[in-house]
């Protein structure tokens, strides 16, 4: 690892408080450095957690300023922008998922050198539980009936309610004197004299100086950061990946109701059909309150990764542009589109038919009848497709990145979050996420153990 200092505690700035930054800063105060977390959200602390984010219902903590509002995203060539959400305040976006903690495929991992994976997937400290039977919605229940590969997802809860990476990862050491953690504090760059990062700029002008920085600040806002630093290393800001996927809308029928624990907290997902490389997620609401449910289809193998994040202007108030080209490789339409047979296939099955009034495929009730042919579907997915808030691979370990996440041509400048995947993992990105900084940040302290 490149760094100039020898001193054994060496001053860190990690940039973003999400999945990953909460993990690496954990860990660094353990190893006995000194921290600060800068982050461009709210605060979340014990006793001081928004109703929503506490809520089982995950929409209920899209709330506020806990979400980047202005960032737009095109999907697929040819499509308008639209929202792409991403957390914002500390916790990010494992204060807003929709807690589904999936491990994934250790040939994935051992494809990245990775042997150690299965032990980085049994030592992190998100809690795991699948919802209660009696949690389950009309949606999961007619999942769980209607597919052998249905089964309830691991969810990022305790007790019945979420664990946000703060919970896991912050809490306990909040009045460590060696972590400073300073929320609503969004960075604009990291100053970097001759190679080596010497500390962050924040938005306000204020330099923050440190001996290392890492940027934590996601897929999409960690190439930004970057661009707007003048790193200029190939590949910064492209390979963006997300898993492609296809929106089946149900209306659900007159006098189905779920039972009233289930209107009440809402869970909004908790059922998957795993049935490798498409997983189908239940949803039985998609918003704060009960309405229409949904099957989301997911190609969680894709190969297209022609995505990118570019400046749209050097002011850091400015959000990126962002084109993910998802399904530019006509093999990730076929695979999507096999999903979306599989999926009609269950809604064929009376566990369905009993709840589902009609099947949607865009909100102008356009119904599945008119996915007639192999060629309709696919037109439907090229200009329907939707993402699953999974953005990865813009900082690339091995194109933009060294193995220990150390930024190619620079000294003391690190990268750590869900922009390093080399290929978007075959689950959802929370839990590999924090298995990745777990894993990277245990290598930075054990140099200094050394
Ligand atoms: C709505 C939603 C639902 C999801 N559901 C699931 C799910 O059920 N299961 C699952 O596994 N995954 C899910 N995901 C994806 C998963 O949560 C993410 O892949 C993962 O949290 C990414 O972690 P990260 O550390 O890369 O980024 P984040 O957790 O997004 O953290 C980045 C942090 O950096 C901060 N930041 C950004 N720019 C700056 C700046 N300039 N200065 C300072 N700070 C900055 C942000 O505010 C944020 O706090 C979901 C994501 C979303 C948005």
């Amino acid at each position: 690892m490149t760094t100039d200092s020898g001193d054994a505690t060496l001053a860190w700035v990690v940039v973003g408080a999400g999945s990953a930054g909460c993990v690496v800063a954990r860990r660094l105060v353990d190893a006995g450095h000194r921290v600060t977390l800068v982050e461009a959200g709210p605060p979340l602390e014990p006793g001081a957690v928004p109703a929503g984010i506490d809520a089982d219902n995950s929409f209920a903590a899209l709330i506020d300023d806990r979400w980047y509002a202005d960032l737009l995203a095109t999907r697929t060539a040819g499509s308008e922008p639209r929202r792409y959400l991403r957390g914002r305040g500390v916790g990010g976006s494992s204060a807003v998922n929709a807690m589904v903690g999936l491990t994934g495929d250790t040939d994935l991992y051992r494809s990245w050198g990775w042997d150690d994976a299965e032990w980085y997937s049994r030592h992190h400290l998100l809690p795991l539980a699948v919802a209660g039977s009696d949690e389950l919605g009309r949606v999961d229940r007619a999942l769980l009936a209607a597919s052998p590969q249905a089964r309830r997802a691991p969810l990022t809860r305790r007790g019945g309610r979420r664990v946000t990476s703060a919970e896991a990862y912050l809490w306990s050491i909040l009045r460590n004197e060696r972590l400073d953690v300073r929320a609503d504090a969004p960075v604009d760059r990291v100053e970097i004299d001759q190679g080596s990062a010497v500390g962050v700029r924040l938005v306000d002008g204020e330099l923050v100086p440190a001996d290392r920085v890492v940027v934590c600040a996601g897929a999409i806002h960690s190439p930004a950061i970057l661009l707007r630093s003048a790193v200029d290393v190939d590949g910064l800001g492209e390979g963006l990946q997300d898993h492609p996927a296809a929106a089946l809308l149900l209306e659900l029928r007159r006098g189905v109701v779920g039972s009233d624990h289930e209107t009440a907290i809402g869970l909004s997902t908790s059922t998957i059909v795993d049935a490798d490389p498409i997983q189908i997620l239940a949803l039985n609401h998609l918003g704060a309150e009960p309405g229409p449910g949904m099957l989301l289809v997911a190609n969680m193998r894709p190969v297209s990764a022609s995505g990118t994040v570019r400046l749209a202007a050097d002011d850091p108030t400015t959000e990126p542009i962002v084109d993910f080209d998802l399904l530019s490789d006509p093999a990730d339409v076929e695979t999507l589109r096999s999903g979306v047979r599989m999926a009609l296939d269950l809604l064929a099955h009376p566990a369905f038919d009993s709840i589902v009034e009609r099947v949607f495929i865009d909100d102008r009730g356009t119904t599945t009848d008119t996915l007639d042919s192999d060629e309709a579907i696919d037109d439907w997915l090229r200009s329907h497709s939707a993402d699953y808030v999974h953005a990865s691979g813009t900082c690339a370990i091995g194109r933009v990145t060294e193995h220990d996440g150390s930024v190619r041509g620079h000294r003391n400048l690190f990268v750590c979050d869900a922009s390093l995947f080399p290929t978007i993992p075959n689950v959802n990105t929370h839990v590999p996420t924090t298995m990745l900084a777990e894993r990277l940040v245990a290598g930075w302290t054990a140099e200094r153990a050394r």
